[in-house]
């Protein structure tokens, strides 16, 4: 609890508010006092208090009375019960205690008993107050972007998290980096958003090792670059390497513990939150594979039939918005069914997936290239016409003609056709329109005699 605690102390004798408000105030609790049972109803009401100091006997209502509607109203109930009473037969307590208090203490007080007595109560409080913000970001978590992860983690975790710096990294094995994902590092304490596995000696070292990485004395330890040293002068870090069973998915990292954190929070609620943070991680991350899965072809890795034509649709009508050209170019391999007749159909598929490789070479990043069906693979080309894309597709042809390729049969060679059309050559309404005239462009140069590019003609009929 970062805020004061706020303790009403409610008791018809003056002497006694006085005292306790005195004490309490030393001790650094917010207090305000109320003389009778109905006026502490009221002043919970507008400005409900942490704890209330509860005395028994009072003229109005008595304590009993004030603590049923505390604890039998929602808004209330949380509030931390303590009876102060005179009465010293167990009966009296039992009651108390039966209709929802939370503790008592007899009068005469013995002050050092009270104050452990409100210590404890204030910790449980912390420790439930916790549970509620965890139980907030549990909820917030469990969602399928990293965006709205990220989200849950800054709104709720320093609810939770008292250590001073917290950051939490997702791992991407394809670039071999720790990309962050969320922070709370002062402006500029973050240099980077990406960091190499082997830039982050902590990090690489949960990753690695699949489990908890402390260092207490963080400063002076080989995980300490010289840049952070003189940035910040932690005696402590902690990180938890975030997976689903042995796959690590990322990494969160607790630094600083000048509040005391470490000395006063167990490991299982950071190990809980890990938990918490690895389902969803892994929950995006099966998403994002299913994704791949139903949009890429497994040979080639390229996109699949479907997708292109998704993507047919798309960059067709953006070239249309934006009165631009869209080259679509349709390639086929010569002969195929020959090659695999006499390499096998093993050796065929490396032909596939080397093509794949050599006409992303050749294409930029706007450009969409995609296996279309068997062996034959279609393109997309933004704001270029017909004729620009023959230069493309010429290198592409000349690329696969004149390198042979390294199959477990020795270099062999094919070669390719391909056929092109713009959306501008005949005022296309859609792109299925253009495919299918690209596609007849592609016979067109298997008419021609194979190994060449073919643009459509406008004035063929359709
Ligand atoms: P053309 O020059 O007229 O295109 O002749 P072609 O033999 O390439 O054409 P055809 O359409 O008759 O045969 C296509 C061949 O492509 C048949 C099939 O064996 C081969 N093919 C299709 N998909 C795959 C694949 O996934 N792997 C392999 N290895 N071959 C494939
Ligand atoms: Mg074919
Ligand atoms: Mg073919």
């Amino acid at each position: 609890m970062t805020r004061k605690p706020y303790i009403l102390i409610v008791d018809d004798e003056e002497d006694i508010r006085l005292t306790l408000e005195a004490v309490l105030r030393t001790e650094g609790y917010r207090v305000t006092t109320a003389a009778f049972g109905n006026d502490a109803l009221e002043m919970i009401k507008k400005d409900p208090p942490d704890l209330m100091l509860l005395d028994i006997m009072m003229p109005d209502i008595d304590g009993y009375e004030v603590c049923r509607q505390v604890k039998g109203n929602d808004d209330t109930k949380n509030i931390v019960v303590v009876f102060a009473t005179a009465l010293r037969k167990t009966k009296d307590k039992v009651e108390g205690l039966d209709i929802g208090a939370d503790d008592y203490i007899t009068k005469p007080f013995n002050m050092p008993e009270l104050l452990a007595k409100l210590r404890v109560h204030f910790r449980i409080k912390d420790y439930q107050n916790k549970l509620e913000s965890l139980v907030d970001f549990a909820h917030n978590a469990n969602a399928l972007d990293l965006n709205d992860i990220a989200a849950a983690i800054r709104r709720d975790f320093e609810e939770f998290i008292t250590a001073d710096r917290y950051s939490v990294f997702v791992v991407d094995d394809e670039n071999e980096c720790f990309r962050l994902l969320a922070h709370n590092h002062e402006e500029g304490g973050m240099d980077r958003h990406e960091l190499p596995f082997d830039q982050s000696p902590i990090m690489n070292e949960a990753r690695l090792g699949k489990g908890k990485v402390i260092e207490t004395r963080f400063s002076s330890s080989p995980f300490s670059s010289d840049v952070k040293r003189r940035k910040y002068n932690d005696d402590f870090a902690l990180c938890l390497p975030l997976k689903m069973g042995s796959k690590i998915l990322g990494a969160l990292n607790l630094n600083g513990n000048s509040k005391g954190f470490f000395d006063r929070l167990d490991f299982s609620l950071v190990a809980l939150i890990a938990e918490i943070l690895s389902a969803s991680l892994n929950n995006v991350h099966q998403l994002e594979k299913l994704k791949k899965l139903a949009t890429t072809d497994g040979l080639t890795e390229l996109l699949n039939h479907r997708s292109f034509h998704e993507r047919l649709h798309s960059e067709f009508e953006r070239a249309k918005r934006f009165g631009q050209a869209l080259s679509c170019v349709m390639l086929d391999i010569d002969y195929f069914k020959k090659f695999n007749d006499t390499h096998g159909h093993p050796t065929g598929d490396t032909i596939l997936k080397e093509i794949a490789v050599r006409l992303k070479r050749h294409l930029r990043k706007i450009d969409t290239v995609a296996r279309y069906g068997g062996e034959e693979f279609a393109m997309l080309l933004p704001q270029t016409g017909a004729h620009d894309a023959q230069i493309v597709t010429e290198r592409i042809r000349l690329d696969i003609a004149s390198r042979p390729f390294e199959t477990d049969k020795g270099p062999l060679n094919v070669t390719v056709s391909m056929g092109i059309c713009d959306s501008d050559m005949m005022g296309f309404q859609t792109g299925s329109a253009l495919l299918a005239k690209s596609d007849q462009a592609l016979y067109m140069a298997k008419e021609g005699g194979r190994n060449q590019t073919a643009i459509c003609n406008p004035e063929a009929a359709s």
